[in-house]
């Protein structure tokens, strides 16, 4: 790729600016857990502020700056955000871990190389051409301007990863607003895509993210008239306050993907791939298997595979036990979310290894297991006559989040019918939930699944309002 005079004259006074802010990205892991600990470290990191209304402004003049930057100049900086977070991986991963306390080092690992990996760039702007006899249009994807984001906890940095690839590449900016147990972690990631940015040409800031998030800061920053549209990531508190804000929103909200295994299926996959897709960072994905509804007559054979292949079976009293534990209040034990399942077991006298990935017992349908969203990685699984009564379940339990659900079945028609009836924005068949993001499964990748705002799985294009560009009657060539 060539640079004109002008991108070289950028690229030069970026460096010499990183240069003399003396904020090197090459961070070894042992200064960054130090500097991690230490809040006016962290805010020396690139596009890191302690202030959300600095981070909204700052953001602004380097949206003016990314303006003047053609796509195939934007291309490569995705790249480099790509080659840097995976030369970071493990510390990524190990932050995140180290931070939140949630879910697995391991799966956040496969998590944050998922979204390096197989979040779309420009290619997926995709112009759209109409040619005739009354010349050419073409609709394209334009930039909104300063985005502003607001972050879980549950995929933290794997969301600013996939957010910043997919928003950079509709040629935006967007200032983060992270969720208060994981902005160091985040906090990192914004460093890392800002050096490659400011490296390749790309101004400051591009990506801000505040150091002091709270609930009040992303309120602020909902309603800051420097930031176009809203893109939350997170519950239902968070996607009711974006929808206060007045301004255009892209909502991704929680989920509680219900998993049917009917009487056609092959069992011992269906018992594989549900333990595989809910104990996955602990079940902390809003796409994970959150309940089951099994058909009786293969249920007794459905659980002895689910014992073969990592799952514990409580029953009697320690199921009361295990309730007890994990509903205070009316409330999930938020302690145990994201937990590994002999830790969560440990806790009520139960000791198994640490191979057991999760934890499971029958019930009915009334359970607050399988109307709540729990996160963590015990199952509930409830036995029904027929394949339509688990739709039926299914469907009620998934509570029009319009987010994910899974079935094991080779029965075309319902299959067919769950896909209707269920109007989930992911419907994975004979695979684990995370197929669903294009963890082998085909398809692109993102962490923010727009189910109540209807943009599903979003990526660049979403990031993009449509304009059209009309050229009268000529260059139609056909
Ligand atoms: P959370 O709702 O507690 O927090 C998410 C973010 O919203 C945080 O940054 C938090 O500070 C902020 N927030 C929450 N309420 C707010 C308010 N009233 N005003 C301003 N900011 C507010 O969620 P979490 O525990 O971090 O993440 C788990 C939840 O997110 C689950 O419900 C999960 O299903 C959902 N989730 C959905 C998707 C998706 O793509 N649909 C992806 C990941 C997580």
């Amino acid at each position: 790729m060539s640079y004109s005079a002008d991108e070289i004259a950028r690229i030069v006074s970026s460096v010499v600016e990183q240069i003399e802010k003396g904020r090197e990205s090459s961070t070894s892991s042992e200064e960054l857990k130090n500097t991690a600990d230490n809040t006016s470290q962290v805010e020396s990191w690139l596009g890191v502020y302690p202030e959300i209304g600095m981070c909204v402004s700052k953001s602004n003049a380097a949206y003016e700056a990314f303006k003047k930057i053609g796509v195939s100049h934007r291309e490569l900086m995705i790249r480099e955000i790509r080659n840097v977070c995976l030369q970071h991986l493990e510390e990524i991963a190990r932050l995140s871990w180290e931070e939140t306390g949630l879910g697995r080092y391991e799966d956040k690992i496969q998590k944050n190389r998922l979204v390096i990996e197989k979040t779309p760039g420009t290619e997926d702007l995709n112009p759209t051409a109409f040619s005739g006899d009354f010349g050419l249009t073409i609709r394209e994807g334009g930039a909104y301007g300063v985005i502003g984001a607001i972050t879980p906890t549950t995929n933290p940095t794997e969301t600013i990863i996939n957010n910043s690839i997919g928003m950079i590449a509709a040629g935006n900016a967007v200032v983060f607003n992270p969720h208060p147990r994981a902005k160091n972690c985040c906090a990192f990631v914004v460093h890392l895509i800002n050096s490659v940015v400011q490296k390749h040409g790309g101004p400051s800031d591009l990506v801000t993210i505040t150091s002091n998030p709270s609930q009040e800061s992303g309120q602020a920053m909902m309603k800051h008239p420097g930031v176009k549209i809203l893109v939350v990531t997170g519950g239902p508190g968070i996607v009711q306050a974006a929808f206060s804000a007045g301004k255009k929103v892209i909502a991704a909200g929680p989920g509680n993907p219900p998993s049917i295994v009917d009487e056609t299926a092959d069992i011992d996959s269906a018992a594989k791939h549900i333990i595989s897709g809910a104990t996955l960072d602990n079940n902390v994905l809003c796409i994970a298997e959150k309940e089951v509804f099994v058909v009786d007559s293969v249920a007794d054979e459905f659980i002895q595979a689910l014992k073969r292949n990592g799952g514990y079976q409580l029953i009697g009293s320690n199921v009361q036990k295990l309730e007890k534990l994990i509903l205070i209040d009316g409330k999930i034990n938020s302690d145990l979310i994201g937990k590994n399942a002999d830790y969560i077991l440990a806790k009520i006298g139960i000791n198994v290894a640490p191979e057991v990935r999760m934890a499971f017992f029958e019930c009915d349908f009334e359970h607050f297991m399988v109307k709540k969203e729990q996160m963590m990685p015990v199952m509930p699984i409830v036995r029904v006559p027929n394949v339509g009564t688990a739709i039926d379940m299914a469907v009620e339990a998934e509570k029009s989040n319009y987010h994910t659900a899974t079935m094991h079945s080779k029965n075309l028609d319902a299959l067919h019918e769950m896909a209707v009836r269920s109007n989930v924005s992911i419907f994975v068949k004979n695979g684990p939930s995370y197929a669903g993001l294009g963890m082998g499964g085909e398809g692109f990748t993102t962490m923010t699944i727009a189910g109540p705002t209807g943009e599903g799985l979003t990526s660049a294009r979403t990031f993009t309002r449509q304009r059209r560009c009309v050229l009268k009657g000529h260059f139609h060539i056909t």
